[in-house]
């Protein structure tokens, strides 16, 4: 079975649009790849953060990905700074990587905007550590969203420079990329996220999804009731082709274009639908949590799993080196 690897930030939660964009993709995929989940904490400390409740993050993160359908019996989950092969691996990637091919990343330009005050070598070295995430297990398959795509091609480089250096040593990964597109934030112009505080939390009870959405921005031209609408550029309709039925769906994009619809009546139908999606996340995630120390548990099984394959590899690298 070929080997599938990604990531996840413990953020402290999940939001919609890592569950509809990522995990409830990964999902699909457990029975095709031998499939391994990190919680990214050395990439998380690349931001500023609260060292008292990183543990919490770690566990609520793992307790979430567990509840939205990542069953320990059928992948690996496991916490990155568990396994100190991953930033050994890192090191010897900076060797060969050139700085002009970090200089260019997306991501660290966006991020060095966004957090003036903290720009530091983390953050720029971060495809780094990710190449060193994927190549530690010799993963193949990478599903990550469009904004990760560049970054999985650096890894390709990178395993392609060592290879070249020392010998054939690790498989070039691909990326999977959901066919979906970003999911927007409810102010309609980022990507949806935390941070940005455009999100919906997996954890958000039924209530505030429904007050979240209500303020959402939809199609911007559509000023009044009366006016038609276009879905096509539209948020909200995004999400009801992830979360509704075929019919709701159709019916919506058509009483849209025709004004048969407002949108509070469209939002509170997505709120239906997303509610009930997410009810038994939201339960299965709660008692996770109420029990940490069953997903502690979880977590150490994924190291121990991790952990030779780890050492394996860098056993390898070493010895290509010249430096076993
Ligand atoms: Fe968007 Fe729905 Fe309003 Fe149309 S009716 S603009 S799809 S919220």
């Amino acid at each position: 079975m070929r080997r599938l690897f990604s990531g996840i930030q413990p953020s402290g939660e999940l939001h919609i649009g890592n569950y509809l964009g990522a995990i409830r993709n990964w999902v699909k995929m457990l029975t095709d790849y031998d499939s391994i989940f990190c919680i990214v904490d050395y990439h998380a400390i690349t931001a500023s953060y609260e060292t008292e409740i990183m543990q919490e993050r770690i566990v609520n993160a793992a307790a979430e990905c567990i509840a939205c359908g990542l069953d320990p019996d059928k992948c690996t989950i496991f916490v990155q700074s568990h396994v100190p092969e991953h930033t050994e691996l890192a090191w010897i990637f900076n060797t060969v990587t050139p700085m002009g091919d970090l200089r260019r990343m997306t991501q660290f330009k966006e991020k060095s905007e966004q957090h003036k005050q903290n720009v530091n070598v983390g953050l720029f070295d971060y495809p780094v550590l990710q190449a060193a995430d994927i190549l530690l297990y010799k993963a193949e398959a990478v599903p990550v969203g469009e904004d990760q795509v560049q970054h999985i091609e650096f890894s390709r480089r990178v395993a392609r420079a060592f290879n070249s250096r020392y010998g054939e040593t690790f498989p070039e990964p691909f990326h999977i990329t959901p066919r979906i597109g970003r999911i927007m934030g409810l102010d309609g112009k980022s990507k949806m996220s935390k941070s940005l505080k455009n999100h919906i939390s997996l954890s958000d009870s039924e209530e505030t999804i429904k007050k979240k959405l209500a303020t959402a921005v939809t199609d911007v031209n559509r000023k009044r009731r009366n006016d038609p609408g276009n879905p096509d550029i539209c948020n909200i309709f995004t999400l009801h082709k992830l979360l509704s039925k075929n019919s709701e769906i159709e019916y919506v994009n058509v009483e849209c274009r025709r004004a048969g619809i407002g949108c509070i009546e469209c939002k509170m139908m997505l709120a239906a639908n997303m509610n009930a999606e997410l009810e038994p996340i939201r339960a299965k995630a709660r008692d996770l949590k109420e029990h940490p120390q069953q997903v502690w548990e979880v977590l150490e099984a994924g190291r121990q799993r991790c952990k030779p394959i780890a050492a394996e590899t860098i056993r390898e690298v070493k010895t290509r080196m010249g430096l076993l």
